[in-house]
């Protein structure tokens, strides 16, 4: 991921920070130190930074719940906004889901019960109020309490019933124990972005940031219910039932020239450069073409200006992966072959792998609405 630092390794799994976030400590640092000088600064971008310290936790209470199932966490990132550990896969089984997404506010429980049992003990018993952990703002309440509050709120945030937080998770889980995966997603995105749609409304009388806040749900419930569906869709597909099978392509010796008239004279955008084996080169995409028309003229061979590192799937393999492929690997097209000779035989682009969601849609919404007249 660009624009994020690696800053250590445990075991499979990378920890970075984005770039965003040191320039927010820097925010900090300099918000801090307007209203109260140098010392209270640099005791703001402590507790940041200590805060943060205890949010990467979370995440790893996440990464090795996931781990016991077999399911690996590449990298945790964080951001100005929290952490997010990129979980390869959510675990099938819905227990599974619901230990690992509970598995990151567990963290921030047990952090915040040690804390507040070291604050009584040197407070020597009976000085903490509950009034001193709202006066989380007051410069003056000390490092632990405002972090012994800052868990507290984190647990809660986090149990929200709603993607993307963990409470999300949780309540998809528990409703993929009564009901199938898909269904479970929409109803848990549908509960989600209501509760988003009253957070808006409550934010409008109270606190503007809890509009913010709502939006944000909002927006990332759709996403999750969208992944969900896709997925669905493509499982018990092979790529051959998804794949382009009428497309132009180049020789290896074809030029920009060649490549903008197939270009007029078909409705393709992207142009695999195959040789006289029938293999896979690379793919010429209609950006490269016209910027190459533009500076270096229309003799350009395709071979130069084309994309090279194209990934490669077997027509008979699932689909679910290679659609993985192409959206991890952001390419403009994965290329299909053959078992045996490793010809290309087909395409897999991101927008007709769109075609076939809404095909796959539209026929489910008459499958659903036959099913409703027939009972
Ligand atoms: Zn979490």
């Amino acid at each position: 991921m660009p624009w994020s630092l690696t800053i250590g390794r445990l075991g499979e799994t990378a920890i970075r920070i984005h770039v965003t976030f040191l320039l927010f400590l820097v925010w900090i640092w300099a918000a801090y130190y307007r209203s109260g000088g140098s010392q209270a600064a640099w005791e703001g971008v402590l507790f940041v930074a200590l805060l943060f310290f205890c949010v990467l936790l979370h995440e790893l209470g996440h990464v090795f719940a996931a781990r016991r199932y077999g399911v690996k966490t590449p990298d945790i990132t964080l951001w100005p906004f929290g952490g997010i550990a990129n979980l390869e896969r959510i675990p099938e089984k819905p227990s599974q889901e619901l230990v690992v997404a509970i598995a990151g506010p567990a963290v921030n429980v047990v952090i915040a019960l040690v804390l507040l049992a070291v604050l009584s003990f040197t407070l020597a018993g009976g000085d903490l109020k509950a009034e001193d952990l709202a006066k989380i703002e007051d410069p003056r309440t000390s490092m632990l309490v405002k972090l012994a509050g800052a868990n507290i709120f984190l647990v809660l945030f986090n149990l929200i019933p709603a993607f993307p937080m963990d409470g999300g998770r949780v309540l998809r889980a528990l409703l993929a124990m009564k009901m199938g995966f898909a269904r479970a997603t929409a109803l848990a995105a549908s509960i989600g972005q209501g509760l988003a749609i009253g957070l808006g409304l409550l934010g409008i009388f109270t606190n503007p940031m809890l509009m913010i806040i709502g939006v944000f749900v909002f927006l990332a419930a759709s996403g999750e219910a969208g992944q969900v569906q896709l997925r669905e869709a493509s499982r018990g597909h092979i790529v051959a039932d998804a794949m382009i099978t009428h497309f132009e392509t180049l020789g290896p010796q074809a030029t920009v020239d060649d490549a903008a008239e197939a270009l007029i004279r078909s409705t393709q955008k992207e142009f695999p450069v195959v040789d006289g084996a029938g293999h896979l080169r690379g793919v010429l995409t209609r950006d490269a073409m016209i910027r190459a028309l533009k500076d270096q003229g229309p003799s350009t061979p395709v071979i130069d200006v084309m994309q090279h590192d194209i990934p490669t799937v077997e027509a008979r393999s699932k689909l679910d992966a290679a659609l993985k492929l192409i959206t991890s690997a952001q390419v403009p097209a994965v290329g299909v072959l053959d078992t045996a000779g490793g010809r290309l035989v087909g395409l897999l682009t991101p927008e007709n792998v769109g075609e076939l969601m809404m095909i796959h849609v539209a026929r489910d919404a008459r499958a659903e609405r036959d099913k409703g007249l027939s009972t």
